[in-house]
This record gives structure tokens, C-alpha cells and sequence, in this order.
């Protein structure tokens, strides 16, 4: 069986890295892809999001990368993917999620919408937390894979990690 793991990725966290290598485990493949949302600037483009999925999920046989924009389960049907896979971080995520899983559910009844339970000690992490914190030359290498780092030091010219 395989999984569609849509997100922002703005930029890649810890907590998406943990949920990806727990779903590598779980489906015989794994898609993570970013959505292209007209309605949201990003602080990383489509390209360099691309790439720290890309090496940040390199050891993973399984995980395939990609991006789409329209519909999430058109995507899903286009890459042959019968469950989308989203993260539960706290009760605040449930109420916008459950909303969107059923939207879904309504547009395409074959594909179910899964979600994992964030990892306790990554439960307070958020691309956007993320982001705030480099912004103000916080340390944010428990939070990010390496290379997401570096890209975080550059966008905010802050000194190399
Ligand atoms: P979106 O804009 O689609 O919410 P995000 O990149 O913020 O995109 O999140 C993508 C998915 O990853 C969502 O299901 C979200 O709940 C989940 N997620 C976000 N942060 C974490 C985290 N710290 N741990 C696990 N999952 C997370």
C-alpha cells in the first residue's frame, strides 16, 4: 500500500522527518510532496523545499519526493497512493484536519486519510516556530535536519552553523 504525505514543507522539520521514516515503515512506499498553494508566500521556493526533502530523506529506500498543486486527492490518485498521511501534533491540528479529511473523504471515498500521532518531543515544532527562532539567531539544530539549517542561516544571514 502506498501513502501521500502532502504538506508546506516551509521548511522541513524534525517532526515531518520523524512522521516520514515511522510511515516508510508502515507502506510499501511513501510520496512526500509539497503543495504549491497560490495563496501561501513561502520562505523557501518550491526547488529548494524539494531538495531538503530530497536529502533528508535519502536513506529512506521507500520515499519518493515530489510536488503538486490542485487537488489533493487527484494527486494521490495520480500517484497511485490509496491513504493520505497527516500529523496530529495537538487538539488545536484536529478540528482544520478533521475538516479537510472529510472534504476529501466526499471528493474521493476510495482514499483514506490517516494520521499519526507526533512524537512527544516534537509536538512543539512548526515551520513557522522554526523559522522564528532562526530569524532571531536562536539554534534551531534540534529542530531541523542539517541541511535545512544551513538553508535557514543563509535566508536570515546569520553566521554558518
Ligand atoms: P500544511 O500547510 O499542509 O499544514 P505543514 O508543512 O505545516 O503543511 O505540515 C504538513 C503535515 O505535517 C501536516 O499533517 C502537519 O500536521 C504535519 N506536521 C507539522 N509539524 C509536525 C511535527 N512537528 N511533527 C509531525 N508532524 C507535523
Amino acid at each position: 500500500m502506498r501513502a501521500l504525505y502532502p504538506g508546506s514543507f516551509d521548511p522541513l522539520t524534525l517532526g515531518h522527518l520523524d512522521l516520514i521514516e515511522r510511515a516508510a515503515r508502515l507502506f510499501d512506499g511513501v510520496v512526500v510532496a509539497v503543495l504549491q498553494n497560490p495563496s501561501k508566500q513561502p520562505a523557501f521556493s518550491l526547488e529548494q523545499r524539494l531538495e531538503q526533502i530530497r536529502t533528508a530523506t535519502a536513506h529512506l529506500p521507500g520515499v519518493e519526493v515530489g510536488s503538486f498543486d490542485g487537488l489533493t486527492v487527484d494527486f494521490a490518485s495520480r500517484c497511485q497512493a490509496q491513504v493520505i498521511l497527516r500529523g496530529l501534533r495537538a487538539l488545536s491540528d484536529f478540528e482544520f484536519e478533521l475538516q479537510i479529511a472529510h472534504t476529501n473523504k466526499s471528493l474521493a471515498p476510495q482514499v483514506e486519510t490517516l494520521f499519526l500521532a507526533t512524537a512527544v518531543h516534537h509536538s512543539f515544532l512548526s515551520s513557522s516556530v522554526v523559522k522564528e527562532v532562526a530569524r532571531f539567531g536562536g539554534d534551531v539544530r534540534h529542530m531541523v535536519p542539517p541541511g535545512v539549517a544551513e538553508d535557514l542561516c543563509r535566508l536570515f544571514n546569520r553566521a554558518s552553523v
